[in-house]
């Protein structure tokens, strides 16, 4: 054997050696995420995994400084983009969809997850809490949904689209009726949208949380304290009651919802769609208030 060709064969052979110590590709590489409300709790959670599992991320909230942030710690331009969006906006949505088509060339995972709580008794509920809650959750999504299916039409490249909804999209609870009446209209919508877009490719499903007390702000600005006088508990020990009365005796927390959003469009539920996916350690399935 020649000197040159024992050195090819050796060459070869240190080549293959180090594809086999190459990490596998990640299963989000290539695709681009656009979570809304991702500066804060359940969609920071979010746009963490899913930047975690490879994929570019437009950090979409209406809290722009802290937008900004996590999009710093996602590791700056190259991996995560900041946008400024109120979802009640058209414009500003499309602009959302623009920054990211500059960004990283297009959007093909997009999470519904911008979202507030004004939970009210039905007699304290007033027109103007049912119009903003459901101008941010149910036109919200809505709008962010239409802007998407027209990017990955146009794409051709199929996608997928997640809805962060809720428990309360099926099961009643006390003293929400607004919320929980867009979360429903949310859940319809996910079933709406996978019998439209299905033929493109693109897939609709929802996850519904349950109980995220912890790192929510929604909790944290008035929830919490409402839902610890409804439960009768300290709202210090809210979290706890919750996890006590799941199945599986657990707190939920917002990275629990990033990972069912991650098993739904990372890999291998490829034939899933119009699929609600509960993240509440039990609750809905047991019918527990
Ligand atoms: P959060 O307050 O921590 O996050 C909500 C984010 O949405 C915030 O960053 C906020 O700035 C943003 N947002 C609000 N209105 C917006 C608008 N008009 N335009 C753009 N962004 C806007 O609360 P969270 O608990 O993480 O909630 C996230 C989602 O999860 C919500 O849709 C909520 O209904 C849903 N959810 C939460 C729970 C829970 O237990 N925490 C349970 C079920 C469903």
């Amino acid at each position: 054997i020649e000197e040159s060709e024992k050195f090819r064969i050796e060459y070869w052979a240190l080549e293959e050696a180090k594809l086999r110590r190459m990490p596998p590709p990640k299963p989000l590489a290539g695709r681009i995420a656009l979570v809304t409300g991702a500066a804060s709790g359940i969609g920071k959670a979010i746009a963490r995994r899913l930047s975690a599992e490879g994929a570019c991320v437009v950090v979409a909230d209406r809290a722009g400084p802290e937008a900004a942030a996590v999009a710093e710690e996602l590791g700056g331009p190259d991996k995560a983009v900041p946008v400024t969006v109120d979802v009640t906006e058209e414009q500003q949505i499309e602009a959302a969809f623009a920054t990211a088509a500059r960004a990283f060339g297009g959007a093909d995972l997009v999470v519904n997850n911008a979202g507030i709580s004004l939970s009210k008794p039905l007699l304290e509920t007033t027109a103007a809490d049912w119009d903003l809650q459901h101008d941010i959750m149910a036109r919200g999504s809505f709008l962010v949904s239409r802007e998407a299916a027209r990017l990955m039409r146009a794409q051709e490249l199929g996608g997928d689209i997640v809805y962060i909804a809720s428990k309360n999209a099926v099961f009643a609870g006390p003293h929400n009726i607004a919320y929980s009446a867009t979360k429903a209209d949310q859940a319809h919508q996910v079933r709406l949208l996978a019998a439209e877009l299905g033929e493109h490719g693109i897939r609709v499903n929802g996850v519904n949380p349950d109980g995220v007390v912890r790192g929510s702000g929604i909790f944290a600005g008035g929830w919490g304290a409402q839902r610890a006088a409804v439960y009768g508990v300290e709202e210090e020990k809210l979290g706890e009651f919750y996890a006590q009365r799941t199945l599986l005796k657990r707190e939920v927390l917002p990275e629990h919802v990033a990972a069912a959003v991650f098993a739904l469009t990372g890999g291998d539920l490829t034939h899933t769609t119009g699929l609600h996916v509960p993240v509440d350690a039990g609750v809905a399935a047991a019918f527990l208030r």
